[in-house]
């Protein structure tokens, strides 16, 4: 039931801030490259803050959705930086698909999923081959779109979607990013994928095993 379901948003925000504590140094070394070297700090005061603000309001009885809403906002506002804005966002975004009344169920998951990463887009406003998360999360939706339609299994379609957002994200060491800070470097990415395309496909595939456990 809606209890359940929120305590399980709240393991799935723990989750991620273990992730994020776990890889905070790689993410940090992607960034200096051609940017400000703060991603892996942002990643991790972002994902604590969710991870706090989230269990606090489930504690006080909230839904799942009411939950993520908390927790976007927290990301946002504890990471500072434009990921953790975008990342703010997708979590508010993906609650919206949830109702605090009711379990959260499979398919309304994938919807979720999908409606935080138009929500990086729509804010964001990168387009693919830009460089930035976009390039990782845009395959990660679409592949588990269709592999959910086809399977009804979700711990394996996230799985498979983060492999194809590991696959982008690596792709994108061979582009030169024109957005985000590391543009003014310019050709200096060239070689080193997108923290934040790299960190997206870190996460989800967290995700994947986390779902499967
Ligand atoms: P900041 O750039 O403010 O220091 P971070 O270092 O935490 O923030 O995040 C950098 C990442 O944010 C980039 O690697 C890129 O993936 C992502 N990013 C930057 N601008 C955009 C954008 N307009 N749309 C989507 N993602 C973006
Ligand atoms: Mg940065
Ligand atoms: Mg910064």
């Amino acid at each position: 039931e809606s209890r359940a379901s929120a305590a399980g948003i709240v393991q799935l925000l723990e989750m991620l801030r273990d992730t994020a504590a776990e890889h905070e140094e790689h993410f940090g070394r992607l960034d200096a490259v051609a940017g400000d070297g703060d991603h892996g700090q942002g990643m991790t005061y972002g994902t604590r803050g969710a991870a706090k603000a989230g269990s606090e309001a489930a504690a006080k009885g909230a839904g799942a959705r009411t939950v993520l809403l908390h927790a976007g906002d927290a990301w946002a506002e504890e990471a500072g930086g434009t990921s953790g804005a975008l990342w703010g966002a997708a979590l508010t975004a993906a609650g919206s698909v949830f109702d605090d009344t009711r379990a959260v169920a499979a398919p309304e998951i994938v919807q979720a999923l999908a409606a935080g990463i138009d929500a990086v887009v729509r804010l964001g406003g990168a387009r693919p081959g830009d460089k930035t998360m976009v390039d990782a999360a845009l395959p990660f939706r679409d592949v588990i779109a269709a592999e959910f339609a086809s399977t009804g299994d979700l711990a394996g379609s996230v799985k498979k979607a983060a492999a194809a957002a590991q696959e982008a994200a690596k792709a994108t060491a061979d582009i030169t990013s024109r957005l985000g800070r590391s543009r003014i470097l310019g050709e200096k990415s060239l070689g080193t994928p997108d923290p934040g395309a790299h960190s997206f496909s870190v996460l989800m595939d967290a995700l994947g095993n986390f779902l499967s456990s």
